[in-house]
């Protein structure tokens, strides 16, 4: 039987609750632990899928096609945690399983409750990940802040799980905020009072608070802490701001987490594993002496989280190469017009350009003009999944001469609709959960671009898409200098093109950066600040 940890937040939202999970399940893997991590969503959609970036932020795809959270991509790079439909539980998806049910009478007679029966199924997702997996220690994470109305229901739940699986079993862990308040000078518990009061108000009395703040937590806060919240001192750990995420790991590992967290649960350090590799990727972030600079084209750049795996992929492939990264933002509405004067100076000290995914129409000619300064000027490019589909729409309109050219997503009309459904699309009317989701096969070309950066003929990888390329210009394309090197053997779907005659111009059709950890850095990623670095050392930078 797994043991439990269960995390909750409180004050406000955006504490940072999803890495300080990933980080209790890293320690624990070092303790020689396995782990599962599971996080509870309180929103109605049954999953994010549907949701704006702006609302959301990034969407995380599991190798099942789930389409998830963003605090999977943590729990990812942080651990080995498996991670699949069952690892994201939402208000929608709970509610839509007893619903279900009920239509088809498994409650007969019974009136169909938030107290049993929304719980009960909360407790059976909750329960899936650990059954399939094997895991010794169950991480859960409850999304939102307590006091909210929408996760009662899982605040519920994990009360009652907690006097189910019995005392030394699980445990619950709070993170809260102690804000600085600088006319007194000094850091305030009480919001973080309250906030345990709200959590024992409802049957839940946490282990472990992870109080963050801006300025050491002094003893005398600590005590304060420790003394209101009925938590014991060496439970109150200061969860101080990094400048690199990465490190708070090995933070809390030197200040005896791992230890209380295992104490808590009547367990021993099974087996330690070496925590090296990652300490020296966390060197190598804060001492690398060079830099590099590459420019993101997007349409959500506002958002800090709306391209999170792909930050956190460039940040990997820049710890592979030894080297510190500067990530620029760039608005596509901003690139519209194909300018090289304004692209220059856009693109000023930038050795760099990578286009991520996205969806609709709006940004999609800034995106275009990136691409074709990338290839005309030689610079390293690397598309992913829209980013592909922008790079052959590119090629189409300034190489292969179709003017126009387009994805039919843009435009249903194109002469040239060099991207197009995917066949399994055409007839698919909802939108959630039907794209082309989760891991494929791709076969890569011998002599290729891409065989050489995987070092492999056969790579599995994550999508999300709807539109790919429209294998009726695949000659054409082939002829003026594309090639193919990636293919999907099912069809032959083009999962990557590269251009020839270029130092390196990768796009690809899936998203590899969901697949990258700091301390294993994606190799697509990897290569592509290589090349980067490169002509960084041509440019004399
Ligand atoms: N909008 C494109 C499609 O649906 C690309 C999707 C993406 O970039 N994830 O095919």
């Amino acid at each position: 039987m797994a043991k439990y940890i269960f995390i909750t937040g409180g004050v406000v939202s955006s504490l940072g609750k999803g890495i300080a999970s990933a980080s209790i399940g890293k320690i624990l893997e070092w303790k020689g632990y396995k782990v599962a991590l599971v996080k509870c969503d309180p929103y109605i959609n049954v999953d994010p899928g549907t949701m704006n970036p702006y609302q959301h932020g990034e969407v995380y795809v599991t190798d099942d096609g789930a389409e998830t959270d963003l605090d999977l991509g943590h729990y990812f790079r942080y651990t080995n945690s498996p991670l699949a439909k069952y690892s994201n539980v939402t208000t929608g998806k709970v509610y839509q399983n007893v619903i279900t049910k009920e239509r088809r009478g498994d409650f007969l007679g019974g009136t169909v409750q938030v107290i049993p029966h929304i719980t009960n199924e909360i407790k059976d997702l909750i329960r899936q990940g650990e059954k399939k997996h094997n895991a010794d220690i169950v991480l859960v994470e409850i999304g939102g802040t307590a006091g909210d109305i929408e996760s009662l229901p899982f605040l519920e739940a994990i009360r009652q799980m907690k006097n189910e699986l019995g005392p030394g079993n699980a445990i619950n862990v709070h993170l809260t905020l102690a804000p600085y308040v600088k006319a007194a000078g000094e850091l305030k518990t009480k919001p973080t009072q309250h906030s345990v009061g709200k959590l024992r108000g409802i049957g839940i009395q946490p282990e472990i608070l992870m109080v963050r703040t801006e300025k050491p937590l002094d003893a005398g806060a600590h005590a304060k802490i420790a003394l209101f919240c009925n938590v014991q001192q060496d439970c109150v750990f200061e969860a101080r701001d990094v400048e690199d995420i990465y490190e708070i790991p090995l933070l809390f590992k030197k200040a005896g987490l791992g230890k209380i967290v295992l104490k808590k649960l009547d367990l021993k350090v099974r087996k330690r594993k070496d925590s090296k590799r990652w300490a020296k990727a966390v060197r190598i972030r804060k001492t690398a002496k060079r830099k590099i600079k590459v420019g993101v084209i997007g349409k959500y750049i506002t958002l800090q989280d709306a391209y999170k795996s792909i930050d956190e992929a460039i940040k990997h492939g820049a710890i592979a190469n030894n080297c510190g990264v500067d990530i620029v933002k760039i608005e596509s509405d901003n690139l519209e017009k194909y300018n090289p004067e304004k692209l220059r100076s856009v693109f000023k000290g930038v050795s760099g350009i990578l286009v991520p995914g996205g969806f609709g129409v709006r940004g999609i000619e800034g995106k275009l003009s990136a691409a074709k300064y990338a290839r005309e000027e030689k610079i390293p490019y690397l598309g992913i999944c829209l980013g592909m589909q922008i790079a052959v729409i590119e090629f189409a309109r300034n190489v292969c001469g179709m003017e126009n050219a387009n994805s039919t997503e843009f435009n249903a009309r194109t002469k040239y609709p060099v991207i197009s459904l995917l066949s399994e699309q055409e007839y698919v009317k909802w939108f959630g959960g039907t794209m082309r989701l989760g891991k494929y096969k791709c076969v890569l070309k011998p002599d290729s671009l891409a065989k050489k950066i995987y070092g492999k003929t056969e790579v599995m990888e994550r999508h999300r898409h709807r539109y790919e390329f429209n294998g009726v210009y695949k000659k054409t394309f082939i002829r003026q200098g594309m090639d193919f090197s990636g293919l999907h053997p099912k069809g032959n779907l083009v999962e990557i093109v590269e251009i020839k005659d270029h130092p390196w111009f990768i796009a690809v059709q899936f998203h590899p950066e969901f697949k990258s950890k700091p301390d294993k850095g994606h190799p697509l990623f990897t290569g592509f600040v290589k090349a980067v670095l490169k002509l960084q050392d041509k440019q004399g930078g």
